[in-house]
């Protein structure tokens, strides 16, 4: 079957999931979208309030800056993957809890193993706190480990993964912009360098 088939199945099973009471806030499920095919996965916290009305991810404010650091890199938004560590938004934005997060993340977990990409993004606390454990890789806080590229095993899958600061952070925040800009030049630096070697 192929990737795109497989990524449609686990949205329509994420479209209506009531797994978790997260379902009971939501207007829509957001189950991620992008290229079936994609080198770069960016893995944000959950849906805010313009994610829950349309049903995507990272359509808001947080996801305008987004676009923009994905056009320094050289991609746009058709050519990566982005999702999120729960597919329902959490009320009034609260940060997902540990349960939730257990419960949802299988579908993130199916969606890494069908697209199998290069480069795994975090965006924020939350999703670096996943992906590290799942990696088992050693977890301090997002300003401790942001920046760097480590190689992972995620379900077999062979990533490296890049955590950063989540982009909302950059809108009450020059610094953090400053510092997902210089992270994400890095990722344009690494991909220079992969293109190089090849
Ligand atoms: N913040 C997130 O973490 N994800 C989104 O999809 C939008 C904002
Ligand atoms: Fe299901 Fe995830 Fe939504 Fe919870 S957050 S209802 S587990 S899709």
């Amino acid at each position: 079957m192929s990737g795109e088939k497989l990524l449609d199945d686990v949205a329509a099973e994420v479209v209506i999931c009531t797994r978790c009471s997260l379902w009971k806030g939501r207007k829509n499920a957001v189950p991620g979208e992008g290229d079936p095919q994609a080198r770069i996965m960016l893995v944000g916290e959950a849906p805010g309030s313009s994610e829950d009305l349309k049903g995507r991810p990272f359509v808001g404010a947080a996801g305008q800056f987004l676009e923009t650091l994905l056009f320094q890199i050289g991609f746009s938004r058709e050519k990566v993957f982005i999702c999120n560590i729960v597919k329902c938004r959490p009320p009034r934005n609260r940060p997902p809890k540990p349960e939730e997060v257990q419960t949802c993340t299988p579908y993130l977990d199916r969606q890494m193993k069908i697209i199998k990409p290069e480069l795994v993004i975090t965006l924020g606390n939350c999703s670096t706190a996943y992906v590290f454990s799942k990696a088992h890789l050693p977890l301090a806080g997002i300003t401790a480990v942001h920046g760097k590229f480590r190689q992972a095993t995620l379900d077999g899958v062979q990533v490296t993964v890049f955590p950063t600061f989540h982009p909302a952070a950059a809108l009450y925040s020059g610094k953090y912009k400053d510092q997902i800009t210089a992270d994400f030049e890095l990722v344009k630096k690494e991909l220079e360098k992969r293109a190089r070697a090849k």
